[in-house]
């Protein structure tokens, strides 16, 4: 097995368990060895740290494990042993809930590998050229795990994986092929489209924030905005809103949310889907018309360099929701963006709320499920965010 070795004191972090080795720390030449080996990190005086996938770019290891186990197939069903466990102990693998993370990167200890389950289909994205090339091993071991009733599984990394690593993947299914693509979250139901839609086909990391909204919606004139498969609509016509507005600048996002309210509720009349871009809708909106706005948009700090533009972007989308939300109104308002932290989305938030004049108070604090665990060695794992808000 080819070997990195570090840079004096570069150890630092590794023997804080955080999972990443940059370019900077590693002192052996690199030519040998190829996109995706797993390669064996030892410190300068010859201690082995782990072993980890190698990839060409700033982070050159994603360590797999901090000791000598060999990363086999009995590796990945160990992981996914552990993974599923942790699962089943947050009860969240259950006859009226089969939409979940099986597997969340760093947070699972498999970094590089995101695995969504929607019944009986798993829904595979390799973020690293080291978990492409073990992408049959995972898939088998998937469909084998005991207790996760997996029999398909659909393997999506087109648009995830490095693209100057040339690894051309292909979208497609690895193991079995399309059974059903309609999955239960809290006992509504969800059209995943897993082929055509982002990401894995659902934004399963919402579920606990729509479950909170359901809560609040009972009789109120609800909008939710940047809506996508129209989850936060759903849960708002569970909860008995009185009307329910579904904004998205994609036709399809539309047509998918209708289908979505269609399949859950036989009369829903009192919900109207609008393909609209979301600064139009709220420049154009009667002020009071909703009492309840919630604000999920896509993330928009995708790296660091746009962190300045992302800052002002969340502030000027959500004074518009602040000036025109009505009296006593409730306001979810989330970013996703990982280079964005949580006091930084705070405080553009804030200025909005000053920017509004509008006397606010904060009533949750907002993040991604259990199921999408962060790796308390590894930070960067946190990227959801979210504030509820009241508005007097
Ligand atoms: N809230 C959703 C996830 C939102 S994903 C959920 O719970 O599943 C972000 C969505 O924002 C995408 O569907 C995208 O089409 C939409 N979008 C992006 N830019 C937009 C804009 N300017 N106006 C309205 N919608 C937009």
């Amino acid at each position: 097995m080819e070997k990195i070795i570090l840079k004096r004191g570069k150890e630092e972090s590794l023997d804080r368990f955080h999972p990443w080795v940059f370019s900077g720390a590693i002192s052996s030449p690199t030519d040998a060895i190829e996109e995706g080996d797993v390669v064996e990190v030892v410190t300068s005086d010859g201690r082995l740290i782990g072993r980890g996938h190698y990839q060409i770019g700033s982070i050159m290891v994603r360590m797999l494990t901090f000791d000598d186990a060999p990363i086999d197939d009995e590796f990945f069903a160990s992981r996914l042993r552990q993974a599923l466990g942790l699962r089943k102990v947050l009860g969240l693998a259950r006859p009226d809930n089969n939409a979940y993370r099986l597997v969340h990167g760093e947070g699972d200890f498999m970094p590089g590998l995101i695995v969504d389950i929607y019944g009986d289909t798993a829904v595979m994205q390799a973020h690293s050229p080291g978990m492409h090339f073990s992408r049959d091993i995972i898939a088998r071991q998937l469909v084998s795990l005991p207790g996760l009733g997996v029999s398909n599984v659909y393997y999506k990394s087109e648009t995830t994986l490095p693209y100057k690593a040339e690894l051309d993947p292909h979208n497609d299914y690895i193991i079995g092929g399309f059974s059903t693509n309609v999955a239960v979250e809290n006992g509504l139901k969800f059209h995943i489209d897993w082929l055509k839609g982002q990401k894995t086909g659902f934004f399963v990391d919402q579920r606990d924030n729509r479950q909170l909204l359901r809560s609040l919606s009972h009789g109120r004139n609800v909008l939710n905005m940047f809506c996508y498969t129209g989850g936060f609509s759903v849960y708002a016509l569970a909860g008995g809103a009185r009307a329910v507005t579904s904004v998205d600048s994609s036709a399809k996002a539309i047509q998918l949310t209708q289908a979505n309210i269609d399949i859950n509720f036989d009369d829903a009349s009192h919900h109207r889907a609008v393909a609209e871009d979301a600064f139009k809708y709220l420049d154009a909106m009667e002020p009071g018309a909703h009492d309840l706005i919630i604000l999920d948009p896509p993330a928009f700090a995708k790296h660091r360099g746009a962190i300045r533009n992302a800052l002002r972007g969340y502030q000027r989308l959500n004074y518009a929701a602040l000036k025109k939300i009505a009296r006593g109104g409730i306001l979810f308002t989330f970013s996703c963006s990982q280079a964005i932290s949580r006091e930084q989305f705070r405080l553009a938030v804030f200025s909005a709320a000053a920017q509004s004049r509008r006397k606010v108070r904060i009533l949750h604090q907002l993040t991604q499920p259990a199921d999408h665990p962060v790796n308390i060695y590894h930070p960067e794992g946190e990227y959801l965010k979210g504030l509820v808000l009241y508005v007097e």
